[in-house]
C-alpha cells in the first residue's frame, strides 16, 4: 500500500503537479521510461539500431541522474531546467538511431518542467531546444523526407504544446487558488467580526441597568442577563425546588401570582405589555419590586419567533408610594377630628341671632371652607380603602334635582371666573342610584370644567336618558387635555403638566374618585379632548341599575 502511494507520488512529481518537485524523482523517472520503452522495443521484437544511439542516451540519462544525486539542494531547484534541456538532447541522440519507436514522445517531460517553471517563455525555451537538439540533428541524419522527417518535425509542436498547456492550467489553478485565498481571508475576517460582535452584545446584555431574558418560540429560554437572574433566583430560591410561579406576588405584595401570569409565561404566549409591576421573593427584608416590559419578535412571514423581556427594578418607588399612601393616610385620620369639631362649633355659632351680621358672614366663610376641607379628607380617605372599590347606597334618586342643584351651586365660581355655565336636563329623571356619590360626580366633572377654562368661556351640561342608559355630558371650550395625559388622567394624583404651569389648584384626586364611583355603578366614563379647544366628560350609566322612573 505504501509502495502504492510512493509511486503514485512520484509519477506526480514527474509532470510536476504537486508542489515543489524532486529533481532527482524527475531525473530517475525520466531514465526509467526510457530503458521501460528500449525494453518494450526488445520485446516486441524490434531491434536496438545499429548506430547504438539509444543505450548511449540511455547511459547519458542515467549518468544524469546519478550526477544530480550529487548537486547540493539548494541548487537542485535551479538545476531542473538544465535537466530538462539536457534531457531533450539525450532524446536528440536517441532518435538519431533509424528506429524512432515511442522515444520522442518522452519530449513531453521535459516540456512539462520548463512550462511548469517559466510559463509561456518555458513553451518557448522547450520548442527550441527540441527544435535545435531533436528536429535539426535527426533530420541532418536522416534526411528531410519519410515518416521520420515528419515524426522528428512533430516534436517542436508537441513540446510547445505540452509547455503551453501546463503553463496554461497553472495560471487557472493559481488563480483559482488566489480567489480561494481570498474568499478564505474574507471569511476569516467576517468570522472575527461577528465574534467582536458576538462578545460586544453579551457584553451590553450583561452590563445593562434592567434585567434582560430572551426566549425562543417555544417559549424556552435563550438568554438572561445577571440582573434578571437575580429577580428569578429571589422568586425560585435554590434548593427549594420550586416551580413558577414560586415566590412570585402581584403589585399589592401579597396575592401569589398564578403561573399562567408571571411574565415569561405571558411572554411566551406572544402577549406584549408594559409596566407589568410584581415582587419577587417571600422576605420582606431582600424581597424586590420589578416592572416587567415584553416584546414579541416576529419572522419574515410574520410569525411569533421569539419574545424578550426587560425588568426594572422599582422597590424603591413602590416603597415611597406605600410611605406615601401610608402618610395621607395618617394625615387624613388625624385631621378628621377636629375638622368635625370645627364644624360643629361653628354651625351652633352661626344659630345665634345676636350676631353681627359681619361676624355671621365671617363664620360662613369658615364654614364653607371647613366643609371643603371635610370634603378633601373625605376624599383622601376614599382612596385609601383597598381596591379602590366604593361602597354605594342605592336608593330611588332623582338625577334631574341632583345635577340641577350642583349647577346652580357651581354657578357663583363660574361667575367668578368668567364663564358661562348652561344646563340641559329632563326636569326629573328617577333612578336607583348613591344620590350623594352621584352628586359627587356631577360637582367634580363641572368644577373641573370651569376650573380648567379660560375667561369668557362656556361650560354646557346635559343630562339624557335613553332607551338603555343614562348620560351626563359636561362639555367646556377650556384648555383642553393632550393624548399623552388622557391616558394617565384618572390615575390618582395625575395632573396634567398644564394645570402645574397654569398654577389652577387640585390635587389630581377628583377624577380618579369619579371614575370609581362610575363603576361601582356600573357605568363607564370617557372623555374626548384635544388642547386648546376644550373637553367633553361623558358618564354612562346603564339602565339595569339606572332604572327610568315612569
Ligand atoms: P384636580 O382637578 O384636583 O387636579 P382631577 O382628578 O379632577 O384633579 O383632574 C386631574 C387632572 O385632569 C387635572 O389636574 C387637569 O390637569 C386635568 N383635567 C380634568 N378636567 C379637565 C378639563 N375639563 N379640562 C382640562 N383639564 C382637565
Amino acid at each position: 500500500m505504501r509502495l502504492v502511494r510512493r509511486s503514485g507520488s512520484a509519477v506526480w512529481q514527474l509532470v510536476w503537479l504537486g508542489g515543489e518537485p524532486d529533481p532527482r524523482v524527475l531525473q530517475l523517472g525520466f531514465t526509467l521510461l526510457l530503458v521501460v520503452e528500449a525494453c518494450l522495443r526488445v520485446l516486441g521484437g524490434v531491434p536496438l539500431s545499429e548506430g547504438r544511439q539509444v543505450p548511449a542516451a540511455i547511459a547519458a540519462a542515467t549518468l544524469l541522474a546519478a550526477a544530480v544525486w550529487w548537486v547540493p539542494s539548494p541548487r537542485r531547484r535551479a538545476a531542473i531546467t538544465v535537466i530538462a534541456i539536457l534531457d531533450i538532447a539525450i532524446l536528440g541522440l536517441a532518435l538519431l538511431s533509424s528506429e524512432d519507436g515511442g522515444l520522442g514522445l518522452l519530449v513531453v517531460l521535459p516540456a512539462l518542467w520548463l512550462g511548469r517553471r517559466y510559463g509561456e517563455r518555458g513553451a518557448v525555451l522547450a520548442v527550441g531546444a527540441s527544435l535545435a537538439l531533436v528536429t535539426v540533428p535527426g533530420l541532418v541524419v536522416h534526411g528531410g523526407e519519410g515518416a521520420a522527417a515528419t515524426y522528428l518535425a512533430m516534436m517542436p509542436l508537441i513540446a510547445g504544446v505540452s509547455a503551453v498547456a501546463i503553463s496554461a492550467g497553472l495560471d487557472v489553478a493559481r488563480s483559482a487558488q488566489a480567489r480561494a485565498e481570498r474568499g478564505e481571508c474574507e471569511l476569516a475576517r467576517a468570522l472575527e467580526t461577528i465574534r467582536a460582535q458576538q462578545h460586544t452584545s453579551q457584553a451590553i446584555f450583561d452590563a445593562a441597568g434592567v434585567g434582560l431574558m430572551l426566549l425562543d418560540r417555544d417559549g424556552h429560554l435563550v438568554a438572561m442577563n445577571e440582573r434578571y437572574g437575580d429577580f428569578v433566583s429571589l422568586s425560585l430560591p435554590e434548593g427549594r425546588g420550586l416551580t413558577w410561579p414560586g415566590d412570585t406576588f402581584a403589585a399589592d405584595g401579597v396575592t401569589l401570582l398564578r403561573a399562567d401570569d408571571v411574565p415569561s409565561a405571558r411572554a411566551a404566549r406572544g402577549e406584549q405589555f408594559d409596566d407589568f409591576r410584581m415582587w419577587s421573593g417571600a422576605d420582606p427584608r431582600t424581597r424586590r419590586a420589578v416592572s416587567v416590559s415584553a416584546r414579541h419578535a416576529e419572522g419574515e412571514d410574520g410569525g411569533f419567533i421569539g419574545a424578550a423581556l426587560a425588568g426594572t427594578d422599582i422597590t424603591d418607588l413602590m416603597q415611597a408610594l406605600a410611605v406615601k399612601d401610608q402618610f395621607v393616610a395618617l394625615v387624613s385620620h388625624e385631621l378628621r377630628t377636629p375638622l368635625t369639631s370645627i364644624v360643629g362649633y361653628v354651625s351652633i355659632l352661626l344659630e345665634d341671632e345676636d350676631l353681627p351680621a359681619h361676624v355671621i358672614k365671617q363664620l360662613a366663610v369658615v364654614a364653607r371652607n371647613t366643609e371643603r376641607l371635610q370634603r378633601l379628607v373625605a376624599d383622601l380617605l376614599q382612596e385609601q380603602q383597598p381596591g379602590g372599590a366604593m361602597p354605594v347606597e342605592r336608593t330611588r334618586t332623582d338625577l334631574g334635582a341632583i345635577v340641577r342643584e350642583c349647577v346652580q351651586t357651581a354657578g357663583t365660581a363660574a361667575e367668578r371666573a368668567g364663564v358661562e355655565l348652561s344646563l340641559r336636563s329632563p326636569s326629573a329623571l328617577w333612578v336607583d342610584a348613591d344620590a350623594h356619590r352621584f352628586a359627587q360626580v356631577v360637582d367634580n366633572l363641572v368644577s373641573n370644567a370651569i376650573k380648567y377654562s379660560l375667561r369668557g368661556g362656556r361650560v354646557d351640561v346635559e343630562l339624557r336618558a335613553r332607551a338603555t342608559e343614562v348620560e351626563l355630558v359636561v362639555a367646556d371650550d377650556g384648555i383642553g387635555i393632550s393624548e399623552v395625559d388622557r391616558e394617565e388622567l384618572f390615575t390618582r394624583f395625575f395632573r396634567a403638566q398644564d394645570a402645574h404651569d397654569r398654577a389652577i389648584q387640585g390635587i389630581g384626586l377628583g377624577l380618579s374618585i369619579t371614575k370609581s364611583i362610575v363603576e361601582s355603578h356600573g357605568g363607564r366614563i370617557e372623555v374626548d379632548s384635544e388642547i386648546g379647544r376644550g373637553s367633553e366628560f361623558r358618564v354612562v350609566l346603564p339602565v339595569q341599575i339606572a332604572r327610568l322612573a315612569s
